[in-house]
């Protein structure tokens, strides 16, 4: 029998499906890329056809196979790692999709929560799922389905639909519709499930009017789901997680006090509460976190719109650079801002602040600014928006944190990493592999089957790539935070402004 050498992580994101085969040391041996349609019907709608997420994500692992000439038997086990909170029904008989999958990103139901929280449910959501009611997660996605697909919840009813977030529709594919489950962490997004019992709410189901029958099984994200023939041989499905617990996971925040922050288009921070299902009060969402075990462990999540999206603005709208990297040049180029600010609430402000009117907004100015500056300022405002997610964990978790472990597009950026280190006072830690979603997907899948012994093991493959001290002086923080601040506090001014003159 052939060794098992290879983990294949399955990275179904947004914009396109990944295939990655890990080594037992974490290492990257193959990887196949491949992005697939957005569709967008209407304004602020967003859709994928399930077949083509389905289609892409075989394609780039039959390719990633391939290309090291694998054979089915030298690959251990397949983890799976999604976009999270997009919705798909679908036929049980024939796995046919009775509508596209409705993306996270899609707002068609916000009247529908409007509706929710003026009827009084906001509390009860928070404290049952730990999410505040958004169009966001899968719940009302599904309840719009069924109000627009003639006869499908009296067919659910039946038990003739399936739903799925879209790791549970892979599952689902892998296994020739054999098994129909999802993990804790996926689970948690669909603010159907209660995080306290671990169980799926049945007053929540009433609401929206979902039938019971269309609800996958809900399992450890280190478990074996089941196997596939789909390659050739059984290989098992033995790992799942959303992207960011997966990051979490693949970052080595097994322990409380863990925390990553990912600075993407947006900006993703997670903290590892352990057994503690801290209520936020700040915004932040309660979340359940993938574990090596049989229990999930519990997340406090914060999120930032606009984080390397302000570098592409710079460079697309701005013409101020012409490749992301560049940013950095420029930053280095000046000793600081030159007190100018930049808040860039281009589509209002997440936690902590919460304020969705809340616009971009730039302040400070004087003669002496410059381009660098300008660019400067923008980069610094990645960290600034990340240093109030971290104040706010800190702040209700009680938890202590001396490092903050980075990954994402932006987290490249050396300027940025330090400047964060400084205005954070926190110890910077970037891995060698920034690939830390995969690696997750990897590691949970790897450890169900005793791939890796465990966590310990996995935790041998952290290899750090660089590390980023604090070096500025107390006083200087102090006056840089005052200054960012008060920025936030006239980006909102003008918001509230705004609401006024609508009255
Ligand atoms: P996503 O997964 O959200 O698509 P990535 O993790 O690939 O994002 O990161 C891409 C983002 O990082 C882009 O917004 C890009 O502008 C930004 N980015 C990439 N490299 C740098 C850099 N060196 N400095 C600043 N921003 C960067």
């Amino acid at each position: 029998m052939s060794e098992k050498k290879y983990i294949i992580a399955m990275d179904q994101g947004t914009t396109s499906s990944r295939a990655i085969l890990f080594n037992k040391q974490g290492e990257i041996k193959s990887v196949v890329q491949r992005e697939f349609r957005q569709i967008f019907p209407q304004p602020g709608w967003v859709e994928h056809d399930p077949m083509e997420i389905w289609s892409t994500q075989m394609g780039v692992t039959m390719e990633a196979m391939q290309r090291l000439d694998a054979k089915p038997e030298e690959i251990a086990a397949i983890g799976i790692t999604n976009q999270r909170e997009t919705t798909i029904l679908w036929e049980t008989a024939t796995g046919r999709p009775i509508y596209n999958a409705i993306v996270w990103q899609c707002r068609r139901t916000s009247d529908m929560i409007e509706e929710m929280k003026n009827a009084g449910w906001t509390e009860r959501i928070r404290d049952k799922t730990g999410l505040v009611p958004d169009a966001y997660f899968s719940a009302s996605k599904i309840a719009w389905i069924f109000d627009h697909v003639p006869g499908s919840r009296e067919r659910a009813r039946r038990g003739e639909i399936k739903f799925g977030t879209v790791d549970s529709w892979l599952i689902w594919n892998l296994t020739n519709g054999a098994v129909h489950a999802t993990d804790y962490t996926n689970a948690s997004r669909t603010m159907l499930f209660d995080i306290k019992n671990l169980c799926w709410d049945d007053e929540i189901l009433e609401y929206f009017d979902i039938p019971r029958e269309i609800l996958p099984e809900v399992h450890p994200s280190s478990y074996v789901y089941g196997t596939t023939e789909k390659f050739g041989g059984n290989i098992p499905v033995a790992g799942v997680a959303g992207d960011q617990q997966a990051a979490l996971f693949g970052q080595c925040g097994f322990e409380p006090g863990g925390v990553k922050s990912t600075y993407g288009t947006g900006g993703f921070m997670l903290m590892n509460t352990g057994d503690n299902k801290i209520v936020s009060k700040k915004g932040l969402l309660t979340t359940l976190a993938a574990s090596g075990g049989e229990r999930p462990q519990y997340a406090l999540e914060g999120s930032v719109f606009i984080a390397g999206a302000a570098i592409q603005w710079l460079r697309d709208e701005m013409r101020m650079i012409r490749s992301s990297p560049q940013s950095e040049t420029y930053c280095n180029a000046v000793e600081d801002s030159n007190g100018m600010y930049i808040v860039p609430a281009f589509s209002g402000m997440g936690a902590p602040y919460w304020q969705q009117y809340a616009r971009g907004t730039i302040v400070g100015l004087t003669r002496g600014v410059s381009k660098d500056h300008f660019v400067r300022a923008t980069v610094e405002s990645l960290a600034y928006q990340t240093n109030d997610l971290l104040a706010a964990m800190k702040d209700e978790s009680g938890l202590s944190l001396s490092v903050l472990k980075v990954d994402g597009g932006a987290s490249a950026n050396n300027f940025l990493m330090q400047f964060q280190s400084d205005i954070s006072d926190v110890r910077i830690e970037r891995p060698s592999c920034i690939e830390t979603t995969a690696l997750g997907a990897a590691y949970l899948a790897g450890l169900a089957i005793g791939y890796w012994r465990d966590t310990d093991e996995v935790r041998q493959n952290w290899l750090c790539g660089k590390v980023f001290e604090p070096v500025i002086e107390p006083e200087k923080r102090k006056k840089l935070l005052k200054g960012w601040e008060k920025a936030v506090k006239c980006a909102i001014y003008f918001a509230l402004e705004e609401e006024d003159e609508g009255e």
